[in-house]
């Protein structure tokens, strides 16, 4: 897909298996199993739906991703299955040393397990090359997070970065390079970043975890796991109608069927129309 002079592709670092419940907060049940059917143990299948941008001579990476490290309990607890993030760059022909920046909207590990791997029992990050860009505030939090989220956060996804001097600490706004910005979208963790690209008189969105799914649409429709549900709703009311305003490309972190659509006001309901990215 192309806007201006920039062109991304969406590349799935395969599925993650999450509670139903948990995934869509106060909503009841009956109301989200017609959309996404949970499987026997309450799981509902989600993509983890990653970015590749080329942006000038830079080649960008957003998200990584579950990657390869978690053990085989917990693999086995989160349904973790392929394709996998490497296989699907290899295919667009880049290889880990390739990329110039990764950015991680947050440091839950379905968001940035991909950027570091084991080689003989040591952790490394996957891409060598790369400057990995997180948010300050978020990265202070995942080294020590709460009793409520510390199940999300593993350290050795993104200390290891940072111990090998390829973390960049950002403040709030930042443009990665022309076209592509990141903004800082509070609700889901205190300090979420969301990626906006834009060339071409055109523009892509990248939700992250403010709407994770095209299910989560609805604003009542927000995440059990978010620590500031009302922040997220307002940041909803802000982005989402935006979005439909200005005729984005709507692009889904988790959705598993729609990674990219427009959104559309139809009778006072938003609602997605899927868009073929590749
Ligand atoms: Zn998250």
């Amino acid at each position: 897909m192309k806007l201006g002079d920039i062109e991304f592709h969406v590349v799935s670092d395969g599925h993650v298996l999450l509670d139903g419940g948990a995934m869509f907060g106060v909503i009841p049940r009956p109301l989200w199993e017609r959309k996404m059917p949970p499987d026997a143990r309450n799981r509902i299948a989600l993509s983890m739906n990653c970015l590749v941008i080329h942006a000038g001579e830079k080649r960008i990476l957003v998200e990584t991703g579950a990657g390869g490290k978690m053990n085989p309990k917990l693999r086995d607890i989160y349904g973790l299955d392929g394709p996998f993030l490497l296989d699907g760059l290899r295919a667009l022909d880049l290889r880990p040393e390739d990329i110039d920046i990764v950015v991680n909207t947050h440091l839950h590990f379905d968001h940035c397990g991909g950027n570091t791997r084991v080689e003989k029992d040591q952790v490394v990050p996957v891409f060598p090359n790369a400057r990995y860009l997180v948010q300050e505030g978020e990265f202070a939090h995942a080294m020590r997070p709460t009793e409520r989220d510390t199940a999300s956060y593993f350290q050795e996804n993104f200390a290891t970065v940072g111990a090998a001097g390829q973390l960049s600490l950002l403040e709030g706004e930042h443009t990665v390079a022309p076209g592509v910005e990141l903004c800082r979208v509070p609700g889901h963790t205190a300090h979420m970043q969301c990626v906006k690209l834009s060339g071409g008189g055109k523009t892509a969105f990248f939700f992250a975890d403010l709407v994770p799914t095209t299910a989560h649409l609805p604003l009542p429709w927000i995440m059990g796991y978010d620590l500031y549900p009302m922040t997220t709703l307002e940041n909803k009311k802000r982005w989402i109608p935006e979005a439909i305003r200005e005729g984005w490309i709507a692009l889904f972190a988790h959705d598993p069927r729609v990674p990219a659509a427009y959104l559309r006001e139809r009778d006072g309901n938003w609602e997605s129309e899927p868009l073929n990215v590749d």
